[in-house]
């Protein structure tokens, strides 16, 4: 029986390379562009507009030909004639000619005829309608051209991109003002265990609050997903098996927590192999914290059994939810968030070989640089991820790290 287990057993990579296979970017909606921080392209975006539109000033000055002050030198100032002033705004009708210069501010439209513009620090008034330039400039010098900054047809960003907030302002710079996403992935959570009772009760003994249903919460919103809260079930396959289903009704994603022990583990997978068109992806994974690890594809919904213990889910979700959330919101590459720091590692630590295990550590600047530290607790508790700033993977085939080791650590977002 545990030898039938044990060959089910896939490394995580393997269940990284099964989620890519199966998982299909999720369905588009259009939202406001005011809206979208953070959400994921669903299509690319194409400049519709050159921008700025027209040669705009990029400094307070005077339109000029370039050529005209070539050789202005505060010893032999060139001498040009101001025929006008195009104000912030203005359309710009003014032509300039050889011997000529126009009052401009940043941002200006540029007239027709002038190529650059003198930064007024380099200009005195010889008289109201004569300017000095001591200085001179090369043609394109303080100003931006029409298209400079973007050209029509230019791809502005690719589909799968995380908007940020430039991306956000570019594209209103354009005149785009509305965006077609990916929908944000449902991620219904349920609670199992006879002893879990909501947070807003008084435990009696042998009770705990549930901490899972709120830490994944947290999580599925960072990860870019929509939270449903289902409530804590009892380990009970009918309870849980009508609680499930509801679930994926309106979740693409269903995480059930607990039910990993001896005894209990089987009503979990029993469940889900019950529920109609499942089919068991993973069953137990070579990591730890998180080896009990179920996951189902149920039509195209997902279903996660994670561990119950509040470090093992939140270990496991940070590793395949939070994946699978990537590659059904469509996420371009890299699929692993960048969110790592590079570390010293202040400790010995000891692992089996053949899983693949991650650590709580705490971050301390020295003045060897930052060093990680192992959070020391009894078991994987909450606490022990409250004090941690973030994890280090000991790979699968490692016996451990030396202390002096340089560790990528993955930081918790936060
Ligand atoms: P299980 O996977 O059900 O065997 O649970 C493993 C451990 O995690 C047990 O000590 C449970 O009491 C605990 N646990 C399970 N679910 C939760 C939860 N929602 N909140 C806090 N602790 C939990
Ligand atoms: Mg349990």
């Amino acid at each position: 029986m545990e030898q039938d287990y044990f060959f089910k057993v896939k490394t995580p990579n393997q269940v990284r390379d099964i989620l890519k296979t199966v998982a299909k970017p999720l369905s588009s909606e259009t939202i406001n562009i005011s809206d979208a921080l953070g959400r994921v392209l669903a299509d690319d975006i194409i400049s519709p507009v050159d921008l700025p539109g027209f040669d705009r000033a990029t400094m307070d000055g005077f339109a000029v030909r370039a050529k005209d002050t070539f050789g202005a030198s505060s010893g032999s100032p060139a001498y040009l004639n101001l025929i006008g002033e195009i104000k912030m705004g203005e359309k710009a009708t003014i032509k300039v000619s050889q011997g000529e210069a126009v009052k401009v501010s940043t941002g200006s439209m540029m007239p027709s005829g002038a190529d650059a513009v003198v930064m007024i620090e380099w200009t005195e008034f010889f008289d109201d309608q004569t300017i000095e330039v001591i200085r001179s400039v090369a043609p394109g010098d303080n100003i931006v051209k029409k298209d400079e900054d973007l050209h029509i047809g230019e791809k502005l960003l690719d589909k799968g991109h995380i908007l940020r907030p430039q991306d956000i302002g570019a594209l209103a710079g354009v005149g785009i003002t509305s965006v077609n996403v990916t929908r944000s992935p449902r991620v219904a959570i349920i609670s199992s265990g006879d002893e879990i009772i909501s947070p807003d009760q008084i435990p009696e003994i042998g009770q705990i609050r549930d901490i899972n249903s709120y830490s994944l919460s947290a999580l599925a919103k960072q990860a870019g997903g929509q939270p449903i809260i289902m409530g804590i079930v009892k380990d009970d396959y009918n309870i849980l098996k009508a609680v499930m289903e509801n679930a994926l009704e309106n979740a693409d994603i269903a995480i059930i927590s607990g039910g990993s022990s001896i005894g209990t583990r089987d009503v979990t997978i029993d469940v889900i192999s019950s529920l109609k068109d499942a089919e068991i992806l993973v069953h137990g994974i070579s990591i730890k914290p998180g080896k009990p690890t179920i996951i189902a594809k149920v039509g195209d919904k997902y279903v996660f059994g994670l561990p119950g213990n509040p470090v093992s889910v939140m270990v496991t979700f940070e590793i395949f939810v939070g994946f699978l959330i990537r590659l059904l919101l469509g996420i371009k590459q890299p699929l692993y968030e960048p969110r790592y720091i590079k570390a010293i590692l202040n400790r010995n630590i000891a692992s089996a070989p053949g899983r693949e295990d991650y650590i709580c550590v705490r971050l301390i600047e020295s003045d060897k640089g930052l060093l990680a530290e192992p959070v020391l607790g009894k078991s994987a508790t909450i606490s022990m991820m409250v004090k941690a700033d973030g994890l280090i993977k000991i790979p699968l085939e490692y016996e451990g790290l030396e202390v002096g080791t340089e560790v990528d650590v993955y930081i918790f977002n936060d």
